[in-house]
């Protein structure tokens, strides 16, 4: 065959070319059929009696019972908190980190368990949970760790001493990465902590108390009370606690904080986003295109800071959008456990009828949509990755969080339209800027209220950058030398 047949021959065959499933084996983590609340170091039924089914969205297959804690064992893992308090900040801030790089080394050798579990039960790509949640989280108890016996050096002449009991609440899209988030620098600083994971996803939360248990983390340092928004609640009144660290919904965020509203409790609030990724005509477009899908398509989209506002300069819009939709079509949506897929399923059933519908009023605003043909699987929740063009600022598309694997498309002209349009929203948690020019990226940023900018890359995490945010994103920030302060007090 000659070169020129070889080459039509392998175009003709370009466009049914497939990907070989490669599976991701569940063997490597076992579920217990029901799991208990740990507390005091013990797993306990819940004085409730009260259960729930936490299922696979991919399959909508049951993975394991879980207890629903009410009032009365919140307040038992509260108490066993302050007992655990009254022990763990006597001890030797050396002590101290030495169980915490404990942590983080098992959360590194049981690596390839949690991330499984982590896809399970929440639906994420397991090369996301693989490669960016389990790294993540091993590296911020390693990071904390580092702190533990230098927080005097952090805050020279500041004398700082732990605040006693966090109440710690997490959400469903990174449930692992955000329990290292609080539970690191809280107990870096000497505080105990009861965290509650979000009902959708409870077991990394559960399998993290075997890792508390392997590290010989004293009993009532970590307290894990599973159950849905009524644990948080309870969890927030409780008078027992020094400290509330949420990381959720702007509305839920709302609520805790007329809860504390009186009562002498710092409180830490990462809420929602709706950042603006902008596009410079004078970018690497090529480079955009992957930043931008990685920023909206990660996870879904079940990202607080995903950038789910494309702001693209007019120049360059429909250029962009034509890369951006042939790029969207080589994107694998299916089952979380292959390893080449792209986007996993959408977590829960509730959370699909809130993206469909706000896409559909997307349509009805008058914005233009397209998704790329695909097939997606009969069973579990699933939504295929999503463009909108022609949209308006006013378009509750533009306005409001989706939290799903859809993106907004709007226009500017000069970098000073750009800016009001990137702040033109009750958010301010991310951002993105890609041009050619240094100079630009540092002019936008100063400009942009948002707690993180990113130039000319997006979705960049690491434990020693705080992150945090403006206006209704939030505010307090974790991660960093900062995050340490939101659980320290200063004599
Ligand atoms: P929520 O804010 O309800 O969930 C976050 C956590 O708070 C969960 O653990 C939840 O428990 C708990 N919770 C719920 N109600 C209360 C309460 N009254 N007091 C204390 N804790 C409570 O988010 P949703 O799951 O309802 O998601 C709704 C929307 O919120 C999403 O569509 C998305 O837009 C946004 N969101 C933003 C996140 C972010 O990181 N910024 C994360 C998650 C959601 P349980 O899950 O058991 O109800």
């Amino acid at each position: 065959m000659g070169a020129v047949e070889k080459q039509q021959r392998t175009l003709a065959t370009a466009g049914t070319w497939e990907y070989a499933p490669s599976i991701e084996s569940r063997e490597i983590v076992t579920f217990e059929d029901r799991y208990g609340l740990f507390i005091g170091g013990e797993e306990v039924a819940p004085r409730s009696r009260s259960w729930f089914t936490t299922v696979s969205p991919s399959t909508e297959e049951p993975l394991a019972e879980i207890a629903q804690a009410g009032a009365k064992d919140v307040a038992r893992a509260v108490d066993a908190a302050r007992e655990g308090f009254d022990a763990w900040s006597t001890w030797k801030p050396s002590e101290r980190a030495k169980v915490l790089f404990r942590i983080a080394r098992i959360l590194q050798e049981r690596a390839r368990e949690l991330a499984v579990a982590e896809s399970l039960d929440g639906g994420k790509p397991i090369k996301e949970s693989r490669d960016v949640d389990l790294p993540l989280a091993a590296a911020h108890f390693f990071y904390y760790a580092g702190w533990a016996d230098k927080l005097e050096y952090a805050f020279p002449g500041r004398r700082p001493r732990p605040l006693g009991v966090a109440a710690q609440i997490v959400p469903w899209n990174f449930p692992l990465l955000m329990l290292a988030w609080k539970i690191a620098p809280a107990l870096a600083c000497g505080n105990t902590v009861v965290l509650k994971p979000a009902e959708t996803t409870p077991l990394t939360a559960l399998l993290f108390a075997d890792v508390c248990r392997q590290a010989q983390v004293p009993p009532g340092v970590v307290n894990i009370v599973t159950g849905d928004g009524s644990t948080g609640a309870h969890l927030v009144r409780n008078g027992g606690v020094d400290k509330v660290a949420f990381t959720g919904s702007t509305e839920v965020g709302k609520a805790i904080q007329r809860e504390l509203a009186g009562r002498d409790v710092p409180l830490t609030l990462e809420l929602g986003g709706k950042a603006a990724n902008i596009v410079f005509d004078d970018c690497a477009l090529d480079q955009a295109v992957e930043g931008i899908v990685n920023g909206i398509y990660f996870n879904q989209g079940h990202v607080c800071c995903a950038g789910s506002r494309l702001l693209v300069q007019e120049s360059i819009h429909d250029q962009l959008v034509r890369k951006l939709k042939r790029r969207m079509s080589t994107l694998r949506v299916g089952d979380p456990l292959d390893k080449n897929t792209d986007i996993g399923a959408i977590n829960s059933k509730a959370q699909l009828d809130r993206i469909v519908e706000l896409v559909e009023s997307g349509t009805e605003e008058g914005a233009e949509v397209y998704q790329p043909p695909c097939r997606l699987p009969e069973k579990g929740w699933w939504f295929a990755p999503t463009i909108f063009t022609n949209v308006a600022q006013s378009h509750r598309i533009a306005q409001e969080e989706i939290f799903g694997p859809v993106l907004s498309v709007l226009t500017f002209r000069t970098p000073d339209e750009a800016v009001e349009k990137a702040n033109n929203t009750m958010y301010g948690l991310s951002a993105g800027i890609w041009t050619e020019k240094g100079s630009r990226i540092l002019w936008m940023a100063d400009r942009l209220r948002a707690g993180v900018v990113w130039g000319n890359t997006f979705n960049r995490f690491d434990p020693a950058s705080p992150f945090g945010g403006y206006k209704e994103s939030g505010f307090g920030r974790e991660g960093g030398r900062h995050g340490l302060e939101a659980y320290l007090r200063f004599e």
